[in-house]
């Protein structure tokens, strides 16, 4: 390759790199996959190793990460938020630790090696050990202020559990499970939304909002891996600061090991390959860092990347099958989903059969037809997702498919919501409607109804024994033992299991319902709120959004849901079929080391509300209780304190000043 040729595809490859990140970084909605994006910026790499002369100082590999969002306040960071070198192969690791140990000649190196979680970079702020400013990391220099969103985040401390005067600065990955994942792009995909391509861009969008009560419905969580600036600690080792920052009440990962060769290093790797898809959070690799810090320092940085690490990537897993089919799903809200059925093939840890397209609109972008080979993995390692055909291999036996213009289930002539791509079935009394309300009332984060399958809700509906999910708790032992592939065993434990759920809490009966655009978060924030479902069905909107995290979207869906009659006559018999329709109160860790002791809280504390005492109490195992007696073990006292205190010295209760209340949760926290 000529001079020339080289700067004109140096040239091509960053316009192609600059145009993925705007969507990655600032979009949050990239086009390729990540695979891809990495082929094209090794390509980049390997040309400017080639033609040194062609390196700019704006090249995508010099810089680190994207515009921050103009919208969104900056933040300038104490210390440059890098990014990290990557390593492909077992060739890419060995180099990696052969530069390491040439540049540290006769030393002992150690590596810590920790999960790489795919999610977005933040900087966390604490001054004297209270959480003030937290930013991403932007382009590495400028990150976004976004302090209000975070502190929605319930694995944030706000304050930390050791002394850390002066200034702190901790590193961490905002992330978002795969369930909350699932859960968000059903939510959006029923709204009509577009969807997020991965749990990292469904992190990133909810993080960097301008309304944190969004980012608050958003579930996100955080893993914490290293601090940034610290003006008050000082550490030998990076495993030293870990155990600190765990200490501090930090959430740090579990899987972090310190090995001492690289053949340990790729044995871990490999003992992940497989086992990371168990995990309820997306890993893209797992992160080697250099142990000690001061071989860190002498190691240091190019403008991009730390020396002292690396991330190893595993390769996306991705396989090729047939579409045997395109039918279509007729969803709890109606909306009629085609998707593709496979012969069942392997991926990343399960059999797959199945997967959404969405719509019509994307079937043709994609040119997905019944009958071609196609590539699929999955979404965020959980979604199956059809990626692209492989037109080339068609034999000509493969067909287009058309949306149906009726309800395949029900007949009805199926409608468009204009400026949405969906199609819905508009029949409130559609069996698959009714069949899939059904089955999202009985299921895991619902009323959780054991072994109330389809097949058994399917022909609990053909008899006409149930026509809505309160019709559950009226079946009697023989109406299901006339079922098919039901025994009196079987039936007994249905019985069971559907007597059992009417002991559920009230968030799980709220989720049970279905209303539009309230999860499980939602439907807890309400119960803790209102108390019960008859306050709930009672209160108006601005009642609604006057809880801290609803917003108008929620608020609106569940005055809509209890305007329908045919709601409220669901309500009124799961009432009446004695179905717990109250808030107890929040449940208690059992076997916590605090069990059985009672608590009064009375005063002003300094550092947590009441209500965050007594979550941390109850999380212990302890219980909060309102009033003094003599069965009272401790009570804590807070500043200007009520007559709880002065009962509490004439009974001679145990009292705990602050501090003291504070070296006790210290002392019990595993
Ligand atoms: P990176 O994601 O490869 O690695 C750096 C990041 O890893 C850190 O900023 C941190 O957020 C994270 N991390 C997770 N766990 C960590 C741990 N235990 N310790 C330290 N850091 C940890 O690099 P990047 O610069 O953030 O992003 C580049 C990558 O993003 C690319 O390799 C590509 O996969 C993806 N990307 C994709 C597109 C696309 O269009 N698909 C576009 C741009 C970037």
């Amino acid at each position: 390759m000529t001079l020339e040729e080289a700067r004109a595809r140096v040239e091509e490859l960053r316009r192609q790199i600059e145009y993925h990140d705007y969507r990655y970084y600032v979009l949050d909605d990239p086009e390729i996959e990540d695979a891809e994006y990495d082929q094209l910026m090794r390509a980049l790499i390997e040309l400017e190793s080639a033609f040194p002369e062609l390196v700019t100082p704006d090249s995508p590999t010099q810089r680190v990460g994207g515009q921050p969002r103009a919208d969104l306040p900056a933040v300038r960071h104490r210390a440059p938020m890098l990014s990290l070198a990557n390593a492909f192969t077992e060739a890419d690791l060995r180099d990696f630790d052969r530069r390491v140990r040439a540049a540290l000649p006769g030393e002992p190196v150690e590596y810590v090696v920790e999960l790489k979680f795919d999610g977005v970079a933040v900087s966390l702020t604490y001054q004297d050990g209270r959480f003030v400013q937290g930013a991403t990391r932007g382009d590495g220099e400028t990150g976004e202020d976004v302090t209000p969103n975070l502190r929605t985040l319930r694995s944030l401390p706000l304050r930390l559990r050791v002394a850390s005067p002066g200034t702190l600065e901790v590193r961490g990955e905002v992330y978002m499970t795969k369930k909350a994942f699932a859960r968000l792009n059903e939510q959006r995909e029923e709204a009509g939304l577009p969807l997020f391509a991965n749990p990292r861009n469904g992190a990133a969008g909810s993080l960097r909002q301008l309304d944190p009560r969004k980012t608050a419905e958003r579930c996100l969580d955080l893993w914490v891996y290293g601090i940034g600036y610290a003006e008050g600690l000082r550490f030998g080792r990076h495993s030293e600061a870990l155990a600190w920052l765990r200490e501090a009440g930090f959430r740090v990962n579990e899987h972090i090991r310190t090995l001492a060769t690289v053949d340990d290093v790729l044995e871990y790797i490999d003992w992940w390959r497989d086992r990371r898809f168990t995990l309820p959070y997306v890993i893209d690799g797992l992160v080697i860092k250099v142990d000690r810090l001061d071989q860190q320092e002498r190691l240091g940085a190019t403008l991009k990347s730390p020396r002292w690490a690396v991330a190893f990537k595993y390769p996306p897993e991705q396989a090729e099958t047939t579409v045997e089919d395109i039918i279509i799903r007729v969803g709890r809200t109606g909306v009629l989903t085609p998707t593709a059925v496979f012969r069942p093939v392997q991926l990343a840890g399960t059999t797959v059969s199945r997967a959404a397209l969405h719509n019509e609109d994307l079937i043709r972008a994609k040119d997905i037809r019944i009958g071609d080979r196609v590539v699929i993995h999955k979404a965020g390692d959980i979604i199956p997702e059809v990626l692209r055909s492989r037109p080339e291999l068609r034999t000509g036996a493969e067909r287009e498919f058309t949306m149906p213009d009726n309800c395949p289930e029900c007949g009805t002539r199926a409608s468009r919501v204009a400026g949405e791509a969906g199609v819905y079935c508009p029949n409130v009394a559609c069996p698959a409607r009714l069949r899939e309300s059904i089955l999202h009332f009985v299921s895991r984060g619902a009323m959780d109804i054991n072994g109330l399958g389809p097949a058994v809700i399917q022909q609990l509906l053909d008899r006409g024994l149930v026509a809505d999910p309160a019709d559950l708790y009226t079946l009697t032992r023989e109406d299901l033992v006339g079922l098919e592939r039901v025994g009196p065993k079987l039936a007994d434990k249905l019985l069971a299991a559907i007597q059992k759920s009417k002991e559920n809490s009230l968030a799980r009966l709220i989720v049970a319902l279905g209303i539009r655009h309230v999860g499980e978060r939602a439907a807890q924030l309400l119960a803790e709120r209102f108390g019960s479902l008859a306050e709930l069905m009672a209160a108006d909107r601005d009642e609604l959004m006057a809880v801290p995290d609803i917003g108008p979207k929620i608020a609106d869906s569940v005055i809509n849901f209890f305007a329908r009659e045919e709601n409220r006559r669901v309500v009124e018999k799961l009432v009446a079929a004695g179905v717990n329709t109250v808030e107890k109160r929040s449940a208690v860790t059992p076997n916590g080391p605090l069990a059985g002791k009672s608590f009064v809280l009375t005063g002003k504390l300094e550092e947590f509300t009441r209500h965050e005492a007594g979550e941390i109490i109850k999380k212990l195992g302890g219980r909060v209780v309102s009033s003094v007696s003599r069965h009272t073990d401790y009570v804590v006292v807070g500043r200007d304190p009520g007559s709880k205190y002065d009962k509490a010295v004439k009974l001679g209760v145990r009292i705990l000043t602050e501090p003291e209340f504070k070296r006790l949760i210290a002392n019990q926290t595993p």
